[in-house]
Formats: C-alpha cells, sequence, structure tokens
C-alpha cells in the first residue's frame, strides 16, 4: 500500500519527469506506476515520496525556515478540497476524478507561487485542467 500526504494527492498528477535529483526522481515513476494497482492510505507526516526527498531530516521538510509548517498547511488545504482525511484509504483513480474539480482553487491558492510551477506546466494533464 502506497502511503501518500495531503498536497502529494493533487501536485503529483502533474508530475512530468522533473525534480531535485535522480533518485528522488525514479522513486516518483515507481510511486506513479504503483498508484495504479494499489490502494493509498493518506497520512498527515512525511510520505513514501518525502523518504527520498534531500531535504527531508528526521521527518521533517528542511527545505527552508518555514518549509514544514507550509507544506504541512497545504496538505490540510488539498485534503479539505478534496473531502478526505488523514489515515483514510483511497484509489489514484478516485483522486485523480476530483482533480477537475478542485484545480482552478488550487491552482490560484499555490501553483503561481510555487517553484514546480515550470515543471508542473510540461504536463499535459496540467495544461487540460487550465483550458477547462
Ligand atoms: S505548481 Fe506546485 S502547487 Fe501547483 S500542482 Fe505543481 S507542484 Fe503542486
Amino acid at each position: 500500500m502506497l502511503i501518500l500526504r495531503g498536497h502529494h494527492l493533487i501536485c503529483l498528477h502533474f508530475f512530468s519527469g522533473e525534480g531535485y535529483d535522480t533518485p528522488f526522481v525514479e522513486n516518483l515513476r515507481d510511486i506513479m506506476k504503483r498508484a495504479k494497482d494499489e490502494e493509498i492510505e493518506i497520512t498527515s507526516d512525511a510520505d513514501n515520496i518525502c523518504v527520498k526527498c534531500p531535504y527531508l531530516k528526521g521527518h521533517k521538510c528542511a527545505y527552508d525556515e518555514n518549509a514544514d509548517e507550509e507544506i504541512k498547511e497545504m496538505d490540510k488545504t488539498a485534503l479539505k478540497f478534496l473531502n478526505l482525511g488523514t489515515r483514510q484509504k483511497i484509489t489514484w483513480q478516485t483522486v485523480k476524478e476530483y482533480i477537475p474539480v478542485v484545480f482552478q482553487e488550487w491552482h490560484d491558492r499555490y501553483c503561481n507561487e510555487c517553484n514546480w510551477k515550470q515543471a508542473c506546466k510540461k504536463s499535459d494533464f496540467y495544461q487540460e485542467m487550465k483550458r477547462r
């Protein structure tokens, strides 16, 4: 079973092959493959993506001074938008069906200020969501 945190349930849909380093990207590709068949349990903490992130220190994001707090806030917002909760189990396909419903609000709130915007813009699904 995959363990994923709230904001990854949205952002991962727009993965375009870019990431911090090779192990991180390879792990993302593996998670995308596994997500087709495996159930996902939602966590409020570091998840199967975070474990390969070079900025993970202990269980916390050390990307910058406020990163861990900001990411936890993103997780909460994502789960609120998706109407999901921690420890709940869900499939990737079910989450994907919600993305068109939540994308505009998510985009307006987070994407414009996000360091990964240029990478997500390369995703066909991201462009499809923007055209709606
Ligand atoms: S631009 Fe940032 S916030 Fe928006 S979907 Fe991509 S990673 Fe998530």
